[in-house]
């Protein structure tokens, strides 16, 4: 190393020395003391790093207290709210549902305060943290009985494990599902300790292939609802209220995933109908499981319901111990399910739902509305079109139905490349939004985007620098 670089390096500030800078000072009582001194070693490292390739004068502590400060702000959380514009309105890798706000409300509450969730309030009492829901289960589902867990995966596993454990349990070649995420049906037996025995062809499933199937050994009959593809052409499902009756007859629980699983008939809302859970209940399945994140829009959850006798069993497993909700995620699933038992104002108050049955002319005028705001804050270097697009249901459900929407179509009028960094910059922003890229386009869906969410979006694309995309050959 030459003299010269060795005197600049050493005109560096120490870590100290930076540490005790106003500017510092105002960092720790923020960020505290080990992420600031963490974050001024690293603006010395990079210092340090430009000293040696050009000497130029060297920072001074103000300086790098500064910088340290920009590198802190600069960390955002990760789970930071963003711009869900892909169109998949339960978007599993953006959290799906978004919840309501009376959901909301009551989560804040619960994480806040102390609340009765094992405790009886009538008698002062140990309670049961499930009789909160149990009611409204019931009451929505018109079962006789019901329970909670982490979400459907768990549902399934805990009926398997409870009533298959080391016995069989049935399920046709044409249920064997995968959903995302590595839940998949056959591995999910293995681990519950049950003895999968398939029955019937991928396509076609007939009663006498349950029949045969069925014996002393059997614990549990399966059927799967094929919520993220459908079987379509020569096809035989042996449906639910016939199988349930195969399985009373000699006395087998009958289990229904029906994996989404609608609490309210869909098409009142213009789209396609999924099986309710009242009627897979009334259908005759002993326990019928569904998830809480997916169309009935709460919490991550998976539900339990069904007889009685068969739900306390349940309940007795210790694995259930170790699947249970937290106070705060069995507050806002009370709440979402409380909006239920008013139909009427649903839609409005279950974004979810909200989204799914938003009309495709409210969509429309914002585009048309946000379009000119959106092409300033882009610039020159890209074109904005109102364009139709579909929507996605999303989380495997309705796989086949794709919503009528509208996007803002974004176009480079440079290279493509600018509109693949011009996606990556929109996913960085303080609130990012996420779009998706197709036919040399990128799609901004807006059936998401709710109205009173519409400045706070232009907000986030006012933070986009987008000088440096016209750069890029
Ligand atoms: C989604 C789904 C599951 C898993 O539910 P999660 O709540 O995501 O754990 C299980 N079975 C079926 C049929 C599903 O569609």
């Amino acid at each position: 190393m030459a003299e010269s670089e060795v005197n600049l390096l050493r005109r560096l500030p120490a870590v100290a020395a930076v540490l005790a800078t106003v500017e510092a000072a105002s960092l720790v009582e923020r960020h505290g003391r080990a992420v600031t001194t963490d974050a001024i070693r690293q603006v010395i490292d990079e210092a340090r790093e430009v000293l040696r390739i050009a000497p130029v004068e060297a920072p001074t502590a103000a300086d790098l207290a500064l910088r340290a400060g920009e590198l802190l702000q600069a960390c955002l959380p990760g789970l930071r709210p963003l711009f869900n514009l892909t169109g998949t309105v339960l978007h599993t890798n953006l959290g799906r549902a978004v919840f309501a706000e009376t959901a909301v409300e009551a989560a804040v509450e619960a994480m806040r305060h102390a609340v009765a969730l094992e405790f009886d309030l009538i008698d002062g009492v140990r309670g049961e943290r499930d009789d909160h829901l149990r009611g409204l289960l019931c009451e929505l589902t018109g079962a006789e009985d019901a329970t909670v867990v982490n979400n459907n995966a768990a549902a399934v596993l805990l009926c398997l494990n409870t009533f298959a454990l080391g016995r069989e349990a049935v399920v046709s070649r044409g249920e064997l599902i995968e959903i995302g995420g590595a839940f998949r049906m056959p591995d999910i037996m293995v681990r519950a300790g049950a003895r999968m025995v398939e029955v019937g062809t991928t396509n076609r499933t007939h009663p006498a292939d349950y029949r045969n199937a069925l014996n002393e050994h059997t614990g549990l009959v399966l059927k799967v609802h094929t919520s993220n593809y459908r079987i379509q052409g020569f096809t035989a499902e042996v449906g639910a209220r016939e199988l349930a009756t195969l399985c009373d007859a000699i006395g087998v629980p009958l289990l229904n995933d029906l994996g989404s699983g609608s609490l309210v008939d869909l098409s009142a809302y213009g789209l396609v109908k999924e099986p309710t859970v009242r009627e897979a209940v009334e259908e005759g399945a002993r326990l019928v499981t569904f998830s809480g994140d997916k169309l009935l829009g709460g919490p991550q959850a998976g539900f339990i319901v069904g007889d009685r006798a068969l739900i306390e069993q349940v309940n007795r497993n210790p694995l259930k111990r170790a699947l249970r909700v937290d106070k705060v995620r069995l507050a806002a699933i009370e709440a979402t399910l409380q909006l239920y038992r008013d139909p009427d104002r649903l839609a409005e108050r279950l974004p979810t739902l909200r989204f799914l049955a938003r009309d495709k002319a409210d969509i429309d005028a914002q585009a048309q509305r946000l379009q000119p705001a959106v092409a300033e804050r882009l610039g020159d270097l890209f074109a904005i079109e109102v364009g139709d697009c579909l929507s996605q249901v999303g989380s495997g459900a309705l796989p086949l139905d794709t919503l009528a929407s509208t996007a803002l179509l974004i176009r480079s009028r440079g290279s493509q490349r600018a509109l693949e960094q011009l996606a990556a910059s929109l996913r960085v922003l303080a609130r990012p939004i996420i779009g998706r890229i197709a036919d040399g386009a990128l799609r901004l869906d807006l059936r998401c985007l709710a109205e009173a969410d519409e400045d706070a979006f232009l907000d986030a694309l006012a933070q986009l620098d987008a000088t440096d995309l016209a750069d890029i050959p």
